[in-house]
């Protein structure tokens, strides 16, 4: 697929109960119309090479209750996303629950998870407060709880799924939680520990589950069913919540 830059992109602005819509056209070799919200909130219609201005217009007036309810929940989906300073006060998610990080002066690096009182703390233990190296340390800590935690996760389940996996590997990818390949190799993100400990076990069977269905078929998730009767709700809190779990 080739992009377009943004300023070859042709838009056009409309006008609905008092709110500005701009949609962005794409003309290309495709024979319908096609509208959707992206996920930062923009409306693009995709059509025809001879599509007119005011079809366009037209087509977009007659969805424009729908557009703007869809722009409302990318809006609200957008601030869930949470914005780290890496710096001691900073809130991370571990496990579905807040520790507020404190950075500490030590000779050698290293990190735990402390309570102290009421407060939940990630304690960080630096030889240097620069914030990028800072960054990177506690990126490699989630990583390796990820290897820990999530393993122990994946053989708790293998037992009563069929198939057999092959590896597990853990990875950072935008927009993936896990995958599981032809080759029973299972990839999981490790950003999912900062996820609750059943979003994480939904993944794990998900992904499981893909060793004997390599597909979304009815029975591929009545296979999940009957390891988690609860799954669709699993699903959709990751589906409404994981923007949360960035770092
Ligand atoms: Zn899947």
């Amino acid at each position: 697929m080739i992009r377009l830059r943004a300023k070859e992109m042709e838009n056009m602005q409309i006008q609905h109960n008092n709110e500005i819509i701009t949609i962005y056209i794409i003309r290309s070799r495709r024979k319908t119309a096609c509208l959707r919200i992206l996920p930062d909130g923009r409306a693009e219609v995709r059509g025809p090479k001879l599509m007119s201005d005011a079809f366009v217009r037209e087509f977009v007036q007659a969805k424009a209750d729908w557009i703007l309810k869809k722009r409302r929940e990318a809006a609200e989906y957008q601030s869930k996303k949470r914005i780290h300073t890496y710096q001691s006060g900073d809130v991370f998610l571990y496990l579905g629950m807040e520790y507020v990080l404190s950075i500490k002066a030590a000779g050698r690096k290293r990190m735990e998870l402390a309570k102290k009182e009421e407060e939940r703390l990630l304690l960080l233990y630096t030889v240097s407060f620069e914030t990028k190296g800072i960054e990177k340390q506690i990126k490699e800590w989630y990583k390796k709880q990820a290897e820990e935690y999530i393993t122990k996760q994946v053989e708790y389940y293998a037992q009563m799924i069929p198939g057999k996996y092959e590896s597990i590997t853990m990875e950072n990818r935008k927009g993936r939680w896990g995958s599981c390949s032809s080759k029973g190799g299972l990839t999981f993100n490790w950003r999912l520990m900062m996820a609750p400990p059943e979003i994480i076990d939904y993944v794990v069977v998900h992904e499981l589950c893909h060793l004997e269905h390599m597909d979304h078929s009815p029975s591929y998730w009545r296979a999940v069913e009957s390891v988690l009767p609860d799954y669709k709700l699993r699903k959709e809190w990751l589906k409404e919540n994981g923007i949360s779990l960035n770092l």
